[in-house]
């Protein structure tokens, strides 16, 4: 059985960047919210566009003003009103100033403004009661980015401070990898879809719409492909299917020792390449991962065969199914889980032989991080206290307690909460 490490690390080297061209989609910038940059961005323009000011006040020359008193000698004459998104019309001349506002464009000849609050207005002249800082308030044309630098790179994740660098950059559209596309199948006779009455054994399937928020969680695009008995060729034809429309395959259920676990046979028929197929983690042991050579596009497919139990099929998803899916969508960086120190409210006990990740809710107190264990069964097929979980405490091997007000890492597997 491998390591969480090494199946971590293998399965990050097994899921490959969006290479090709037909990867990557043209989307209107308002579209663009959470997607993952394709291209590096270069602007036109410099920024700021033209040299502008930072202040309503009055566009001076320097030298008019450098022994601002309340004197004479600081006394000019406003020859024009300069508001912003027009240009000014004549350049300030010796004695002169225009009048102008945050945004607006420097006329010539000035190379200084005057905040408001230090002058003093009497019809056409200005008053000047404090001397300025040489150019001051002056934003300078290209201070803060010049046309034609790299501004963006391919890669990062798109929201609303990099969607602004890209508009100001006149960018209507942008390029971004297209989402990986997740199938998703549910093996196992005994499941029904929810709302059918339950015949004596059967089961409601909640795995298939647990993975499908979470793909559309992680960025990807769930296809969820039904439930699929325990039949070898009905299961084979509906993984041939996957793998014909997706980049990412997901199964639940059939991967364990049982007399109906047909997942790996069939997944070494159909000539996929086995690289793991167990995992020291708890829940969640019975894992494969499977690579196909050619799926959509002509990329590795990559198939995760996850357990069936519910918690072992969320938590084997959260800590090696979305990092690969992270990586695949074209993140540059930033896929691998977030683990932060917390006190964990209660003691966490584990069987010390594999490492387990203990469900729960992490909260941000001021002493720090703090995390509490979900209440009621912990057994890997009781998913009704899932809900609200947003951290997975890590009892790591070769650890059987960790007692109450201990620190633990927990894993981030949801919005971060108050207390
Ligand atoms: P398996 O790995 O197929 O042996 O399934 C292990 C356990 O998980 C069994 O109790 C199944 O009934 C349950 N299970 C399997 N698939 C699902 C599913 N899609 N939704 C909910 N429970 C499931
Ligand atoms: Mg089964």
């Amino acid at each position: 059985m491998l390591s969480v490490l090494d199946a971590e690390a293998k399965i990050l080297d097994l899921a490959t960047l969006p290479q090709a061209s037909e990867q990557i989609e043209r989307l209107d910038l308002h579209l663009a919210q959470g997607r993952v940059l394709a291209e590096t961005v270069v602007s036109p323009l410099d920024v700021p566009h033209w040299d502008n000011s930072a202040m309503d006040g009055y566009a001076v020359r320097y030298a008019d003003v450098q022994a601002a008193t309340a004197g004479p000698s600081a006394t000019l004459t406003v020859i024009e009103t300069i508001p912003a998104g027009q240009s000014p019309t004549q350049a300030v001349g010796p004695g002169q100033a225009a009048r102008i506002f945050t945004g607006s464009m420097m006329p010539m000849g000035a190379d200084t403004v005057v905040m408001q609050e230090m002058t003093e207005r009497q019809a056409a002249q200005v008053r000047i009661l404090e001397t300025p800082e040489p150019g001051q308030f002056v934003r300078r044309q290209g201070s803060f980015y010049q046309a034609g630098h790299p501004l963006l790179f391919p890669g990062i994740s798109l929201n609303g401070p990099e969607i602004a660098v890209l508009a100001s950059a006149q960018y209507a559209q942008v390029r971004v990898y297209r989402q990986p596309r997740v199938a998703i199948l549910s093996t196992g006779n005994e499941l029904v879809q929810p709302g059918t009455p339950l015949q004596p054994g059967q089961l409601v399937d909640s795995n298939q719409y647990a993975l499908a928020a979470l793909v559309h969680r992680a960025g990807g695009i769930p296809m969820p492909l039904g439930i699929i008995p325990d039949q070898p060729q009905v299961l084979r034809d509906a993984i041939a299917t996957a793998l014909s429309q997706a980049d990412l395959i997901l199964s639940s259920g059939g991967v364990s020792v049982g007399d109906y676990d047909y997942v790996d046979q069939i997944l070494a028929d159909l000539g996929a390449t086995l690289h793991i197929r167990a995992v020291a983690v708890k829940p969640g042991k019975p894992l494969t991962v499977a690579t196909f050579p050619s799926g959509t596009a002509g990329a590795t497919s990559l198939y995760f065969g996850l357990p069936g139990n519910p918690v072992s099929a969320l938590v084997c998803f959260w800590r090696f199914v979305e990092p690969a899916l992270r990586k695949q969508s074209g993140l540059g960086q930033g896929w691998a889980p977030g683990f932060v120190p917390a006190t964990t409210s209660q003691p966490l006990r584990a069987g010390g032989r594999r490492e387990t990740y203990v469900w729960g809710h992490l909260r941000m107190t001021p002493q720090g991080y703090s995390f509490e264990q979900a209440g009621g069964s912990h057994s890997s097929g009781n998913l009704v206290n899932l809900a609200g979980t947003n951290g997975l405490a890590v009892v790591p091997v070769g650890t059987t307690l960790i007692p109450a007000h201990e620190p633990v890492q927990v894993m981030m597997v949801g919005d971060l909460r108050s207390a």
